[in-house]
């Protein structure tokens, strides 16, 4: 019998430890040198290119063969297109959404999540991951104030949060009140008197989920805004007021702490009272804010939301993570049974009885990625002293600009003072400003910096997001300059 090993043909293509470790390795250094060869090569966040030319490039790079191609080709042929054309997030004058340059050791660390593959939905497919993810949602419990009965689980970001935010609140009111249990017989009778409030500022995904759980997008009041763009209390306890007059039920109040706009932050310690006196759940979205647990400067701002039912942090924004990353933060962790779904083959009862963890019970995924991994790495390489200064340094900027823009009397600026890191603000004239500001944005974008616009009252503003801890105030004078060259053409031509 022959008993040579004969090569594997799949040995190239999934890892092992033969010529499949050295194939990784050429792969991953071609695309860091590839990638670090961009980011040099990048004078502005974007090519410029118009979006049918990039449109028409990608078209034709999507098209298989039968044959194999080597890898060092493939990546030659996406850094001409897709890479050179993407939006260098980390370039110092990319300052548009809440889009964070990531850190170092967490893009590593996605190239650790993606080799080891673990699975969170059970322990048998994450045995050591499951009990890094639990000790990182401890961790961040015990950040935001929270006692040992607290729980917590990792998710895609601030959408899925809010929405299990949603679920919660709903199904634990339906069973507090009326004993009934939404997840086996679906909506009451009663469910179109439920109501939930949030700030006129609050993130769409408030009314999303109220449309996807059934409730409807209407199920959701808005509460105004002072002139600091909080939720108005006295406003929230006379809607309250007058929905219990009218027979509707407001099972959720939703804070946020850092509106997208304005990074403005509900009177949380407020809210938790009001909340408590009408027996209400409260529901903190910090997907911004939630970072503030590291700042030095305004971790105070966070005062109290520890007695918030549930809260919403997202790690892709203010943590500087690679997308995804976010987590659900749970007081009372025993209102995970509320979604508990047993499946024989991931969660059965007896694993339960047993001890062991399969977190899947207290996600709405299954199959989850090992997120926790690369937030776990970055604390640990940067240490929370400089992560400190890394969010800190955004808001010094912030009002280092928004000082700056308000000694320009061919600027308006709505936050004077950022509470946050966002500066919002528009190029006046004598012209129709709307147009005007548009077009300084667009233009902006394919020529030297990505800005963002927004819409306060009809009126378009522009925006700053300041993200980037290597931007500095000559960065932004810089594009403010050119703002103020393009608003001079506009002008003239709209
Ligand atoms: C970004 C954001 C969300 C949505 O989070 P994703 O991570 O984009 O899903 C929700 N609420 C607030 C306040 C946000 O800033």
């Amino acid at each position: 019998m022959n008993t040579t090993i004969k090569a594997n043909p799949f040995d190239t293509t999934i890892l092992n430890n033969g010529v499949g470790s050295r194939e990784l390795r050429d792969q991953l250094l071609k695309a860091t040198e590839t990638l670090i060869s961009s980011l040099q090569s990048s004078e502005h966040p974007y090519s410029g290119k118009a979006p049918e030319e990039v449109e028409s490039e990608i078209r034709q790079l999507v098209t298989f063969r039968e044959d194999q191609t080597s890898f060092s080709d493939v990546i030659d042929d996406l850094n001409k297109t897709v890479i050179d054309n993407s939006l260098f997030i980390s370039n110092e004058k990319s300052i548009a959404h809440l889009h964070c340059p990531p850190l170092i050791p967490a893009v590593v660390g996605e190239l650790l999540i993606g080799a080891m593959n673990q699975s969170l939905d059970s322990w048998d497919q994450s045995p050591s991951a499951t009990f890094m993810d639990q000790e990182m949602i401890q961790w961040l419990t015990s950040q935001f104030g929270y006692s040992e009965a607290s729980d917590g689980v990792f998710t895609s970001g601030g959408t899925q949060s809010n929405y299990m935010s949603v679920l919660l609140a709903r199904d634990d009111y339906c069973k507090k009140q009326w004993d009934y249990d939404v997840k086996q017989s679906g909506l009451p009778a009663q469910f179109n008197r439920m109501r939930i409030l949030c700030s006129e500022s609050a993130h769409f995904t408030v009314k999303k989920s109220a449309a996807q759980l059934g409730l409807g997008e209407n199920a959701v009041i808005t509460v105004q805004t002072d002139e600091n763009h909080r939720m108005s209390l006295s406003h929230l306890r006379s809607k309250i007021a007058e929905m219990k007059s009218e027979g509707l039920v407001p099972f959720l109040i939703v804070g946020t702490c850092g509106t997208t706009d304005f990074g403005s932050i509900d009177p949380i310690q407020e809210l938790a009272v009001i909340a408590k006196e009408e027996n209400i759940w409260l529901h903190i979205d910090a997907a911004f804010g939630g970072a503030l647990i590291l700042s030095h400067s305004h971790r105070e701002k966070l005062n109290g939301i520890h007695q918030a039912n549930s809260i919403t942090v997202d790690f892709h924004k203010l943590f500087y993570q690679p997308i995804s990353c976010g987590a659900f933060l749970l007081k009372n962790g025993k209102h995970f049974n509320l979604m508990n779904h047993v499946a024989d083959y991931l969660n059965p009862e007896e694993d339960r009885d047993e001890g062991i963890l399969n977190l899947v019970s207290k996600s709405t995924q299954t199959t989850r990625r090992f997120d926790s991994l690369k937030l776990y790495l970055s604390l640990k390489t940067i240490g929370t002293n400089l992560f400190a200064r890394l969010i800190d340094s955004t808001f010094e900027l912030a009002t280092d600009v928004a000082d700056y823009l308000s000694e320009q009397n061919d600027f308006e600026v709505l936050t004077k003072e950022p509470e946050l890191n966002t500066v919002v603000f528009r190029y006046v004239s004598d012209q129709e400003i709307n147009q005007v500001n548009r077009n300084i944005q667009q233009e902006l974008y394919h020529s030297y910096a990505a800005i963002a616009k927004t819409t306060i009252d009809g009126k378009n503003y522009l925006k700053f997001t300041m993200l980037n801890p290597r931007t500095t105030l000559k960065d932004v004078i810089d594009i403010i300059d050119r703002i103020r060259v393009l608003g001079e053409k506009w002008r003239k031509h709209v």
